[in-house]
């Protein structure tokens, strides 16, 4: 991202303590398109600003992810209201991002489109997700210190019912049965994950991309 890209920032968000969370979220987005992982203005991503009260710094619906400029943010509280846009909206599936917003140790949340995770999603939709074990990259994700960990990533079906697939999620989350989930999919869709900020969140995206791939490849391979 060049700095002209952002020029108007500081009018348009005259919260200095916003810039680092606007200019990290496009500095991914630019990222994440060059990888094909959020082409055709698919994706989003969040910042969570504050937990109390909640405020989430979130791209607009139907940005162009490698060129987001200060226009293409929004700020919403926890029932998705917004506080602040320069003409965006927030995309339907602001509620994926804000329940996971309101739970502790989590400050950025990212979700992406790419060909793997949509394959991936597709080819194990009917086991209802499939498990990552034996990977040295496991441990890219938090609190992982060994390559024998098992991972499950759960598969939810798709649909533009964002609210009642994002209850599903916060069941999901709130089990204590099931694996822990560090990020799950949405069927033929992408990914979402997650991280204390976004550092930790962009590092999750790419374990999880570099490990989807894999699986992939060996899929081919057998
Ligand atoms: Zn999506």
């Amino acid at each position: 991202m060049s700095d002209t890209d952002l020029l108007g920032i500081e009018h348009r968000w005259p919260e200095r303590a916003k810039w680092p969370a606007l200019q990290g979220l496009a500095a991914a987005g630019e990222d994440f398109y060059r990888r094909g992982w959020s082409l055709g203005t698919s994706s989003n991503y969040s910042v969570v600003l504050s937990k109390t009260p909640t405020r989430v710094l979130l791209t607009a619906s139907g940005k162009d992810k490698g060129h987001l400029g200060s226009d293409d943010f929004v700020l919403v509280d926890e029932a998705g209201k917004v506080l602040r846009s320069e003409g965006g909206k927030p995309s339907a599936e602001m509620w994926l991002h804000l329940i996971l917003a309101q739970r502790e140790n989590i400050g950025a949340i990212l979700h992406t489109h790419s060909p793997s995770a949509t394959l991936l999603s597709d080819l194990c939709a009917s086991d209802g997700g499939f498990w990552i074990e034996g990977y040295e990259m496991l441990k890219g994700l938090s609190g992982i210190t060994t390559h024998e960990a098992k991972v499950w990533v759960p598969i939810f079906p798709n649909t533009q019912d964002i609210p009642s697939l994002a209850n599903a999620v916060e069941a999901r989350l709130n089990t204590t049965t099931e694996p822990k989930m560090y990020g799950y999919l949405i069927r033929n869709h992408g990914l979402y994950t997650w991280g204390k900020d976004l550092a930790e969140a962009r590092r999750h995206i790419e374990v999880f991309e570099f490990l989807f791939d894999v699986l992939l490849r060996k899929r081919a391979l057998k």
